[in-house]
Formats: structure tokens, sequence, C-alpha cells
């Protein structure tokens, strides 16, 4: 039995916005809510996050008042309600990748715009989970400006976070990818792969893939762990789940259940797989491989099994 719950919550959760979804269609409320002077922006360009303090390892997500992103606001780049924070404040978000440079678009001393991937393990659980929100969203209008039925230009709609085409109506809604991540378990030893993506030539981590159309997540578990190391799985058991706005993910977690032993490596996706033991997984650092990063759902699949014991 894999049910292992899951100890804490994982990183990009935990917004404290509230989406007010019911509430983005509402024209007189979107006009309201952009002209409060309560209102903050998060502003997004070429999907970096406006953040200070982490050339210092401290960072932390710069949201803009009304006044301070007029000119951001000018830009024209699209825009999107993400919700409402501390009673009601609203929040948007705003995308001003046209600009060659957009720190001029901003009073100074406000940050810089930087990869949230390489810090949401330091920002507050709240921010990191903001920042993901505005990312993903501003990403995927970037790139859906065009209808996929007719091909003609779509206008948004519901306060940003839809698209409708302007000549067919057909209507089109942020895409979020289902992507499952596993830790496989066969008596005491757990499965990790080297991915040739990794950066670092040590670290061993849980196989991961994306979720195919018409297929069960427990499907995707056993054909991604046979397609990239020929063991074969039975039962998977959910364990929670991640954003993954790098572009337009979610990371789906499980613990699962190996029935075979024999490792037969894709070249294409793994440079190496083993099985771990527990020990050999707390001694990591002596026996000389790492282990995924603290923040990341891998290693909290693994953490989480390592205490099950
Ligand atoms: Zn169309």
């Amino acid at each position: 039995m894999l049910s292992i719950p899951a100890s804490r919550p994982n990183a990009y959760t935990g917004s404290p916005l509230d989406r007010v979804s019911a509430q983005r269609d509402d024209e007189a409320f979107v006009a309201a809510a952009l002209a409060s002077p309560d209102a903050l922006f998060i502003p997004v360009w070429r999907s970096r996050s406006l953040m200070k303090g982490v050339a210092e390892g401290t960072p932390e997500a710069v949201l803009l008042s009304a006044e301070a992103a007029g000119e951001v606001r000018m830009a024209g780049g699209p825009w999107a309600l993400l919700g409402l924070w501390e009673g009601g404040r609203p929040v948007f978000t705003v995308d001003c990748s046209a600009a060659e440079d957009p720190l001029p678009l901003l009073p100074t001393g406000f940050g810089e715009f930087s990869d949230l991937r390489g810090v949401a393990g330091l920002l507050p659980a709240g921010e990191a989970s903001m920042l993901a929100h505005a990312r993903g969203l501003m990403h995927w209008r970037t790139r859906h400006r065009f209808c996929g039925v007719c091909g003609n230009p779509c206008e948004p709609r519901s306060a940003g976070n839809a698209m409708a085409c302007t000549v067919c109506a057909a209507q089109h809604f942020p895409r979020t990818d289902p992507a499952v991540i596993m830790l496989v378990v066969r008596q005491g030893s757990v499965l990790l792969g080297h991915s040739t993506r990794f950066p670092t030539t040590t670290m061993y981590s849980t196989l991961a893939g994306f979720v195919e159309p018409g297929e069960s997540l427990e499907e995707a578990v056993r054909r991604e762990v046979m397609e990239e190391t020929g063991v074969r799985v039975g039962r998977a058991w959910y364990h929670s789940s991640q954003p993954w706005p790098f572009p337009a993910s979610i990371m789906l977690g499980f613990h699962a259940e190996g029935l075979s032993d024999e490792i037969t490596i894709d070249p294409a996706e793994l440079r190496d797989a083993r099985w771990f033991t527990r020990a050999e997984l707390r001694d990591h650092e002596r026996l000389g491989f790492s282990l995924p990063r603290p923040d990341s759902i891998a290693r909290r699949l693994i953490e989480d099994w390592l205490e099950a014991e």
C-alpha cells in the first residue's frame, strides 16, 4: 500500500487570491476593479516576473500600484484579472513583452525581471503562487491571439481569462497540460533516473511525462515508466499536485507499485536509471549523487516515502 499523504504544500500553491471566476463576466465589476485606487498589477515581461532581491538570495515579488503601473499598462499588452486579495484588493497581471527593455516603463528601484523557476523556493509561498498564475496566464494570452478553428483574430473575454474569435465566435480557454510524475517503489527500493535534460551530472530524480489524449493518469504513469525504463508498473496512488507554468503544465504526483526489476533505459530520455534503497537515498551526498531541489514535487515524493517507513 503506497498511499502516502503529502507532508506539506508544494511550491506554487497557496495563492491568497480569490479568483472570483463567477464575476469575471460582469463588465461593471471588472471596470470598477480596474479603476480602483487599491488595484495591484503583476507585470510579466517575456515570461519573466518582476522581483526584488534576486541577486541577494532574498527574492520578493513586486506588485505595482495603479499609479506605478501606469506606463506598463499604457504599453498595450494583454492583461487579466487574477482575483481579489486582502478583503477585496483587485490583482491584475499585465504583459509588457512588446517593450525591448521594460525597466524604463517602471519607476526606478522597482526590481528587475527574473525567471521565477530559479527562485520559487525562496519566495513566500503565496507570492510564488501569484507569480506562477500571472506567468502561466500571460504565456497563454501572448500565444493564442488567433483562432485555432478559423485563423482569425481573437479578443479577450472574462477579464482576460478567455478569448473569443471575432469571426466564428469560437471560445478559447487557458491551457494547463497534465503531466504525471511518479516514484516507483519495489521491495524497499525506488526507481530514479538521470535525465538527458538534467543540468547536473549527478542528479537522480523521479520519472515524469505528459498525459496523452484519451489516457487516464494511471495509464500515463504505467506507459511513461515502461517507455523510459522497461519496468512494469501496477497500481498508482495519487499524492499531490504542483502547478508548473513552465510554460503550461500541472504536475500530478504519484507513488506507484513496480512489478519488475530489470531496467532497460530509453537513451533518448535517460542517461541512467537505478533502484535506490532508503539507506542510499539518505546517504546520497557521501555516495556522490544528488536529489532534486527541495521545493520540487519530485523531492516531496521521495522524502514522504522515506518518512513513511
Ligand atoms: Zn474563429
